[in-house]
This record gives structure tokens, sequence and C-alpha cells, in this order.
């Protein structure tokens, strides 16, 4: 490719709103352009590097002997209803009508739609087990797009689904993919670990691992123990430790106060909330937050358990931490002294909701009102508005509570009991979930076993954050002048750049190295721009292509510089060596 007709303009600066630095240089070398927040267009820098992250997906998906395939982004609601989904799902899903006003939604993910093409095709336990998977464009209308690549609200996903005759078969399956899935990320020179992870979402029983690259900019927190291989996502090392006791997450049957404007949710979706709630096999936050279909984030995530080990969640949706009633300690309801708490503000907007043991009635939603306080419970969504001088009417010490905590660094690992758990900021670039029967079971994928007896189909699900990688990658490998791709990524392996147009011998040795490497198979960009020099070397460490092959004043005796883009020496050497060098 020669560069003078390559679509990329490089930038001095990032704008301001390029928070990380994957972002920032992403931009400026030229591989995205946002089109409007978390929607990017790809350069072809960019689409090349995509491109590649995509087939070695796409590789190690066939060498698991997963089969390609493409269903359409445009999903028909009906579908997300049947599957129990539509309601719970919340605002990431897109929604749209067709001319009829048929409603519609843009696939954030597609086990509706797969499970519901399997059950038509496939009835017979001699046609199991089969994995399926797509590289396809996904949407979420995500409450926080940011970081460029990295939570997108149009991102390029690969999404693999498997159906196995029996949960012997499913586990296999998931390993199977777990094994392909570090073969992904191993040869995309990722820093990643895989980690045990909540269930999240998309429910079901069973395993689940998430794949984490190692970034400081990454918003989930893993927890590692150097004794043994326990790493879990900490989210999952919370839930542990409730479903550790028996008791779980009781969730409260909620009355809402009636006063006016206390009401966010109509009474209608209110008693579909009431049926959600009652859903058995809530057991974390994470889930409670998915069945109530509010938008998270870390508040969400705070529990407060009382002393006897029931559990009582705070939903606060917020950016902030609520550190008047010190959400982090153990406090529940009946323990909090509200006699003179004093509130802030009156929370507005957003709801706050409220979970609590089973059959004690507490809130479940609000909308500008304060937190009842009759019922002792303090919150708001909003940084200064909340309640303060809420405090516990007895000292809780953390000895009362045992396990009902957020995992904190320095902890004990959970499985060896001798670590203490270190935490590291992740990236979720990949997610391998053990289903179970979930969809198939009300999507109807059922099959005849060998003795003739229906059968449900046991699923799995595999996604992988395409884009995500490009992001990731370059939050890992770069400089102070820009990205250093890995070899396996980069959007070309060599840059040929010749420092003088003028120079008669500098052009013809650079078009004749140029020729000679792209007639062996290497992807080349040819600086044959009329630039001068300090501009070609400054854009070439931005856009970071691995091996600069320089011709400069040395190219009349017949050498050239050769310089990794990774290392600082650069070598002056013989065209030839330069050549067998790379070739
Ligand atoms: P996150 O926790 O970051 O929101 P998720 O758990 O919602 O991700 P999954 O449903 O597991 O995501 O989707 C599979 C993969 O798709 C994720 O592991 C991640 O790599 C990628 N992904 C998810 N959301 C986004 C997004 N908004 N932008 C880019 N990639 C994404
Ligand atoms: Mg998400
Ligand atoms: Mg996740
Ligand atoms: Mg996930």
């Amino acid at each position: 490719m020669r560069q003078n007709t390559l679509l990329s303009t490089t930038l001095r600066e990032a704008p301001a709103d390029a928070e990380v630095i994957s972002h920032q240089w992403m931009l400026r070398a030229g591989f995205i352009r946002q089109l409007a927040a978390g929607i990017y267009t790809y350069l072809p820098l960019g689409w090349r590097v995509l491109r590649k992250v995509e087939q070695i997906v796409r590789e190690e998906m066939d060498r698991a002997g997963a089969q390609e395939m493409l269903m359409p982004a445009m999903q028909p609601t009906e579908l997300w209803k049947e599957s129990g989904r539509y309601a719970v799902y919340g605002p990431e899903l897109i929604r749209l009508h067709d001319r009829h006003e048929r409603e519609f939604a843009l696939g954030p993910t597609h086990e509706e739609v797969i499970t519901k093409l399997v059950s038509g095709e496939i009835s017979s336990y001699r046609r199991l087990p089969v994995t399926l998977y797509q590289i396809q464009t996904k949407f979420r209308d995500e409450r926080r797009p940011r970081f460029g690549l990295l939570r997108g609200r149009e991102f390029l996903m690969k999404d693999a689904y498997s159906f196995d005759a029996d949960w012997a078969g499913l586990d296999q399956t998931y390993w199977k993919m777990y094994d392909a899935y570090q073969r992904i990320f191993n040869r995309c020179a990722l820093k990643y670990r895989p980690v045990e992870a909540d269930a999240g979402a998309i429910g079901g029983e069973g395993g689940t691992h998430e794949f984490m690259a190692l970034a400081d900019i990454g918003e989930d927190t893993i927890a590692v123990c150097p004794h043994c291989e326990y790493a879990a996502n900490i989210e999952k090392a919370v839930a542990g430790a409730v479903a550790g006791t028996g008791t779980g997450i009781g969730i409260g049957t909620g009355t809402v106060p009636q006063t006016p404007g206390s009401l966010t949710v109509e009474q209608e979706d209110l008693a579909q909330e009431q049926e959600k709630i009652h859903t058995p096999g809530i057991r974390t936050i994470d889930q409670l937050v998915q069945a109530l279909g509010v938008e998270a984030n870390e508040i969400i995530k705070t529990l407060i358990y009382t002393a006897d080990g029931q559990a009582i969640a705070v939903l606060v949706r917020g950016d902030h931490e609520v550190n008047e009633i010190k959400v982090k300690n153990v406090l529940s309801v009946e323990n909090l002294e509200i006699a003179n708490a004093e509130v802030v503000a009156k929370a507005t907007g957003a709801p706050v909701g409220f979970v609590g043991p089973v059959g004690l009635t507490i809130p479940v939603f609000m909308d500008r009102g304060v937190a009842d306080m009759s019922r002792g419970i303090a919150g708001a969504n909003e940084q200064d508005y909340h309640i303060r001088n809420v405090q516990p009417k007895r000292d809780l010490s953390l000895e009362h509570i045992g396990d009902f905590r957020n995992v904190v660094e320095g902890d004990i690992c959970p499985r060896c009991e001798e670590g203490s758990l270190q935490f590291y900021r992740g990236i979720e670039v990949g997610h391998v979930f053990k289903l179970g029967t979930k969809y198939s079971e009300k999507l109807g994928a059922r099959f005849l076993d060998a003795s003739g007896s229906e059968q449900v189909m046991i699923m799995g699900c595999y996604g992988i954050g395409v884009s995500r990688i490009l992001s990731a990658i370059v939050e890992q490998n770069q400089d102070e002048q820009g990205i250093i791709w890995p070899m396996a990524l980069a959007p070309f392996q060599v840059h040929v750049i010749p420092v003088s147009l003028k120079d008669e011998i500098q052009m013809k040795t650079a078009e004749e190295l140029y020729q000679r490497l792209v007639d062996c198979g290497i992807e080349v960009l040819l600086d044959d721009r009329d630039e001068r020099p300090g501009v070609k070397f400054k854009d070439s460490d931005l856009i970071g292509i691995p091996i600069r092959i320089v011709v400069g004043k040395h190219a009349a005796e017949g050498n050239v510089e050769f310089k990794e883009r990774a290392r600082a020496e650069q070598k002056i050497m013989k065209l030839e060596d330069a050549f067998s060098c790379v070739v």
C-alpha cells in the first residue's frame, strides 16, 4: 500500500473527550473516527487490524469445530418476549418499529435467534453436539459509551452458541471453547487472565469464565490468589460468599410508597417487577440488577448485610459513593438508626431500588422522592442527594458478618485459604458461559434421544469483543510516540520509508524493496508522501508498524536503516540483509 493514497490523517492532538491512551492513539494515528457516542468508523488502518483479529478468531473457532454463519441484526421482539428477556434486558436493548408498527430490536446478542433456529433445524440426538458462531456487529445502548472501542454502542463481536445432548457434553464443549479462547488471546499477544465470573445478565446455571486483558483502565476488578490458581471477577467473589451462606439474597416483596411523585414504575410494570424479583436463582446483585432492568454501575453492586446473614442490597444509581451511610459497612434496615438522619436533598430522576430478605416490606423503586424514612432506608441516586447521619443502632463489627461482605484486597483466598488476594484491573475481552436449558426450554429447542424420548438441548454461549480487543492491545502496547502493534495484528508488517522523494537512488531502492517484499506476501506500507523526514518518522512511530526500513543517504552504498518499533536501536545494514530479516 502506498501511503500517498492511504486514507489516513494523523492528528497532533486527540480530542479532549478521549480519556484513555488507546482511544487517543487510535484517533491520532488515524485508525478510527467517531460518528456518534460509542459509534465508530474504522479507517483503512483500523479495518486491517480488525480483520486480523477476526481472522484469528475465525481460525481458532473453526479449529475447535465450530461452524461460522451469520444471523440478522434485526430481531423481532416477539422472540425476546418468548424467552422472557424482553422485560428484563432494559434500555440497553435498542428497539425500533417498522412501517407496520411491528417492533424489532437490534441484536445485542443472539441467544433467542439461534435457539429458535436450531429448534427448527435439529430434532435428533444424532445431530448433536453442534457449535455455531458468527462475527457480527452488535448493538447495545450502553449507558456510558466510552473509551473508544472499549465500550461502544455498535461494536463487533464473535458470538458462539453450543447445543449438546447432555450436561457432560456441554462440559466438554465448554472447555474446548475455553482452550480456543486461550489460543486466540495468545495469538493476539494479549496479556490476559481467565477468571471465574458471575452469572450476570444471561443467566443460567453452571460455570462461566471471563477473559480479562490486564490494564489499569479496565472497568472490571479481578481478585487473584498468588498461591493457587484462583482468579475471579470480584463480583463473583462476592457472589461466592453469599452463595456459601445458604441464605442467599432474598428479594423484598416491595411496596411502593403511594406519595405523589414517588413512583417511577407504572403499576403494570410493577406487577412485572414483582414477578421478576421472585424469580428463583437470583443470587447476585448483578443478576438482580439485570432482573429489575435498572441500569447498573458500581454503586448498585454495593451490598449491605445484616449480622444474622440476611443480605440486603442497596441499589443506587449514580456514579458516586454514598459515603454517609457507609454502604460498604454492614448495616441492615433494622439496624439503621435514622431518627436523627437528615435529608440532604431529594433524590431526583433515576430509580433507587432496595431489596431485602424475603418477607421484609421495603420500597422497590422510588423516583423524585426521598428514601422512605419510616422504613429506615437511606440512599439516593445522585451526588449529594442522600441521607446523612444514618447510624448503625448497634456496633456491628466485621466479625459479625463473616463472609458476608465485599471481598477486599488482602482477603484470604477462598480456595486455598492461604494466599491473600491481590486485585488487578481488567478489560473483559471474552466470556464463556454454560447456559444450560434457560433458552432451549423457553424457545422449544428439543430433540429425541436414543431411546426416542424428548429432551431439552443443553446450551452454552461464548462471546469475544473483537473490536474491543483492538483497544486492549493498544492499551498494553504503546509508548510516548504511539502504538506498537504486535506482528500478528499490525495493519502492515513493514514500513518502508524513502527519506527524499527527489533522490533517484533512494526512490528506486525503496520501490524495488517494496515490490520484492510484496511479492513475498508481506504487507508493506511505502511512505511515498512528499513530506519532511521528521514528519514521516513521527507518523511511522504513531501508526506503530513493527518493522521500519528507512532508505536514506546510505542507499548509495546499498545500505538501509532497519528499526523495530518496539526497540530503540536502529541498525544500518545491507539491503539484502534487511530483506532477509523480514522475509
Ligand atoms: P461488559 O461487562 O464489559 O459490559 P458484557 O459482559 O456485557 O461486557 P457480554 O454480553 O459477555 O458482554 O458480551 C461478550 C463480549 O462482547 C464481552 O466479553 C466484551 O468483550 C464484548 N463487549 C460487550 N459489550 C461491549 C461494548 N459495549 N463494546 C465493545 N465490546 C463489548
Ligand atoms: Mg455489558
Ligand atoms: Mg461483563
Ligand atoms: Mg460478559
